[in-house]
């Protein structure tokens, strides 16, 4: 037979011995009482002996079992089953208490269990969803994960991936050399140019490399598309905008010319007609030559060029504003003075314009100041106007606010400013109503 468990005997016999002292003394007193009747004295002593029999039986029972409800809860604890509460778990009570902190603990490991469920669903989710291919690698160089990104540039679903190892994807190349560069690979999802992010991370105590790939090719391709998109807008705009009243003046014209007899007047409307399809067309052409100018803008021929004389010879031009230079220091710079020119003059042209719609006449000027830093040199053009009304489309090409406005004088000018090594902005006067453009070049290249 099994021997009953090491600590059910010590409690057995601890009882026994509780009891022993007792059982004892009744069968003395029995015994010593000659008078008593034998059958009575048996009676006696077998309630006494089966009572105390009874009490051990309950008192090593009442330790054990609750002793053995707390081990099967902690044991489904540590197996990951946080459902199973003990019962009597109440306070001022010393198994109570035992038994409400191991209810807490199975509370709180419950919510700590369903917290990190929630995390890891919330980054599965993201992972899919990112439009950035994402794959990690264990430490055989063997495919754990691949993100839904990841599949498409592989063009396989995850099932026939992992497992795999970086050599046979075609992956290899992103597990060694520097951790973060661009790289050009020729993968079943297209052939294009990726920049690569790499890093390790430790799962189940081994480690892992996450490697990120986005593919730039694509970006660039976007954002061409984009271009194209709202070029073909403005072209189409403009277009239909000369050929509508073309099209509507011809067909006048041609119903004019049909009729018999020929109206008096027939002579002056055809005139005005031909008059408006030669301004329709007039305007397509300039249109068109417009976008050729900020299409072929060619690069800057530098050379030395004197800041200031440029800015006094611009000033010129401009003669329906005041245009006020400030004090303007010999300043030096390379630059390509026929670019140069053209960019001020854009800028000073807008800068009246501006002025000129102030309603108060007298308070139409231009102020040009030119502010030197260590190696930049700023131009600062301030007008009078009623300020920026869409700081967002500015530098948009063909946006424009005036009626007969081409939108690409911004364009071009900050072309001429990149192409320069240099930036311009134009912006809301902080002091006053009025917006102030300000050209930055590097002084010596
Ligand atoms: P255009 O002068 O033919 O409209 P631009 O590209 O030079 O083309 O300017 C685009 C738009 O930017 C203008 O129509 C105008 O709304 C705004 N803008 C340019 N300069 C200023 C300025 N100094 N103050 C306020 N708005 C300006």
């Amino acid at each position: 037979m099994k021997a009953p468990p090491r600590f059910e005997r010590r409690l057995v016999i601890l009882a026994v011995g509780a009891a022993l002292p007792g059982l004892l003394l009744a069968a003395f007193l029995l015994w010593h009482d000659a008078a008593m009747d034998p059958g009575l004295r048996i009676l006696l002593f077998s309630v006494a002996f089966f009572s105390a029999a009874w009490l051990v039986a309950t008192l090593v029972a009442r330790v054990v079992f609750p002793l053995r409800t707390l081990a099967n809860i902690l044991g489904g604890i540590r197996e990951g089953d946080f459902s199973m509460r003990a019962r009597g778990a109440v306070r001022d009570d010393a198994l109570g208490e035992v038994f409400l902190e191991t209810n807490a603990l199975g509370q709180t490991l419950l919510e700590q269990r369903l917290g990190a469920m929630e995390a890891t669903a919330l980054l599965r989710t993201v992972m899919v969803e990112l439009d950035v291919a994402v794959f990690a690698f264990d430490d055989h160089s063997r495919l754990r994960l691949a993100n839904r990104a990841g599949e498409a540039l592989l063009r396989r679903p995850a099932e026939q991936l992992l497992g795999r190892s970086a050599s046979e994807l075609a992956l290899d190349g992103c597990l060694g050399g520097d951790a973060q560069r661009v790289l050009t690979m020729d993968l079943p999802g297209g052939s294009s140019r990726y920049a690569l992010r790499r890093s390790v991370f430790r799962q189940e105590g081994r480690p892992h490399r996450l490697v990120v790939l986005t593919d730039l090719g694509r970006v660039l391709r976007e954002e061409e598309r984009a271009a194209w998109q709202r070029l073909l807008r403005v072209l189409g705009h403009e277009i239909n905008n000369s050929l509508t009243p073309i099209t509507s003046i011809t067909g006048s014209l041609e119903s004019l010319l049909g009729r018999d007899p020929l109206p008096e007047d027939w002579q002056a409307d055809t005139r005005r007609g031909l008059e408006i399809i030669r301004g329709r067309a007039g305007a397509l052409a300039r249109f068109i030559d417009d976008y050729s100018r900020l299409a072929k803008l060619p690069p800057p021929l530098l050379r030395p060029v004197e800041l200031a004389e440029i800015l006094r010879r611009v000033a010129l031009l401009e003669s329906r504003v005041p245009v006020l230079l400030a004090d303007i220091a010999t300043v030096r710079i390379e630059a390509d003075p026929d670019q140069l020119e053209q960019l001020l003059i854009n800028l000073l042209r807008n800068a009246a314009e501006a002025a000129l719609a102030n309603p108060d006449e007298s308070d139409r000027t231009v102020r040009v100041a030119v502010v030197e830093e260590d190696d930049v040199v700023a131009v600062r053009v301030e007008d009078t106007g009623l300020g920026i009304a869409n700081p967002a489309n500015l530098f948009v090409p063909f946006f424009t606010t005036k009626p007969g406005g081409s939108g690409i004088g911004l364009t071009l000018c900050r072309q001429i400013a990149e192409a320069h090594a240099g930036r311009l902005g134009l912006e809301n006067r902080s002091d006053r109503g009025g917006a102030v453009a300000t050209l930055t070049l590097p002084r010596r290249r």
